[in-house]
């Protein structure tokens, strides 16, 4: 039997207790969500997310969604897992990886080269690349949307528009939210519910909910990053083109260009735009610098049709995890509480953690 979905305050709620208690229903919390109620499907979980589904500011509404096989070896398994548990959801349209320095496994740029790619790259700069022809694109929306509408299928409750806080030994405040007339985000109703294992999947909003609730520091950060929009045509074959750092993702009949992350940023930190020649931009200052640095090898960058923006608010961007270590991740925190975090590399293997813990969680609740 399908579960409860709590979307707005006029909903009453009265629950007091849940075996499961996932916060944040972003692609790692829905995936967790949805593995759950096939593995088990009697648990009784409720999945509690700030915004909608997505959440409009988070940071899976941009993942590039890329996926591809050029991992480190101790990540290779997570990534075919991932790649199985995606199955007929990824687009396979090829990953192209390009760059400067001869490594294992690459071939010259000429043997991989289409005309297409004459508007993108200069080859000559990037003379040698990897091609990964069974790799591809995917929606993350989307497939983070199915996953916690068949957790409710299966019976999970959903509560939508509500900002949770810990507050120890599994207890969780749940602050229902609304907006005023005049836009303003309120806290509308107060409920406090207990479950036996609280899993925090709040993205970059967890390592600061944990340690204000738990009082645990951990070593994960944060950054925040920005998706530019390239209007160079693309078609449904094109492929996804890395290279400095740069992921140029075809989507909408353009390009999608993702930075790279060069540092975190501090909690508190208020994005805001640069100055490119002297002019008020939207991109911040690091992903212009980063842009500079390799605009021979990749000249779309300075393309007119790349979407600059007038200010900050022109460019979407989230905040997103970083996990120590860089990876996706799951830990356990005490005896109730476990950290599940994505973060910029959870399209690679984002899903085959959120599988584990799963497994993890399904053991711990049969032994
Ligand atoms: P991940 O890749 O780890 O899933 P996202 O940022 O995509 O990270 O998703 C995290 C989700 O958690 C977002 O949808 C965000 O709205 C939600 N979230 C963050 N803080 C809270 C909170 N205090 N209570 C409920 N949901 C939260």
């Amino acid at each position: 039997m399908s579960g409860q979905v709590y979307a707005h305050v006029g909903q009453p709620f009265r629950e007091a207790h849940y075996d499961l208690l996932i916060i944040g229903a972003g692609r790692m919390g829905a995936a967790l969500a949805r593995f759950i109620m096939e593995q088990q499907p009697q648990t009784r979980l409720l999945l509690a997310e700030e915004g909608g589904l997505p959440n409009e500011e988070g940071a899976t509404i941009l993942a590039p969604g890329v996926w591809h096989s050029f991992v480190p070896p101790e990540q290779a398994q997570r990534a075919a897992d991932t790649r199985d548990l995606l199955a007929e959801a990824l687009t396979v349209c090829g990953v192209l990886d390009l760059s400067a320095d001869e490594g294992g496994g690459q071939v010259p740029t000429d043997a991989v080269w289409t005309p297409e790619l004459a508007a993108l790259v200069d080859p000559a700069a990037l003379p040698v690349a990897r091609f990964d022809e069974h790799g591809g694109v995917y929606s993350v929306a989307s497939s983070t949307l199915q996953n916690a509408q068949a957790a409710v299928k299966a019976g999970a409750d959903l509560m939508l528009n509500v900002r949770c806080e810990l507050t120890g030994n599994g207890h969780v405040l749940l602050q229902r939210l609304s907006v005023t007339n005049t836009h303003e985000i309120v806290v509308e109703q107060r409920v406090s519910v207990q479950a036996d294992t609280v899993v925090i999947a709040a993205g970059a909003a967890g390592p600061p909910l944990i340690e204000a609730g738990l009082g645990r520091v951990t070593p994960h950060r944060q950054a925040y990053r920005q998706s530019v929009r390239l209007n160079l045509p693309s078609t449904q074959s094109s492929r996804v083109v890395q290279a400095g750092g740069f992921i140029l993702r075809p989507q909408s009949g353009g390009y999608t260009v993702v930075p790279p992350i060069l540092h975190p940023d501090p909690c508190g930190y208020t994005p805001s735009g640069g100055r490119l020649a002297g002019v008020p931009v939207g991109l911040r200052r690091e992903v212009i610098e980063s842009m500079l640095d390799v605009l021979d090898a990749l000249p779309a960058l300075a393309d007119e049709r790349l979407v600059v923006g007038r200010s900050i608010a022109d460019i979407p961007g989230a905040w997103l995890a970083l996990p120590a270590g860089g990876w996706p991740l799951w830990e356990r925190l005490d005896e109730q509480h476990l950290l599940l975090l994505g973060g910029e590399r959870a399209d690679l293997t984002g899903l085959s953690v959120a599988h584990e813990l799963a497994g993890e969680l399904a053991q711990a609740r049969r032994g």
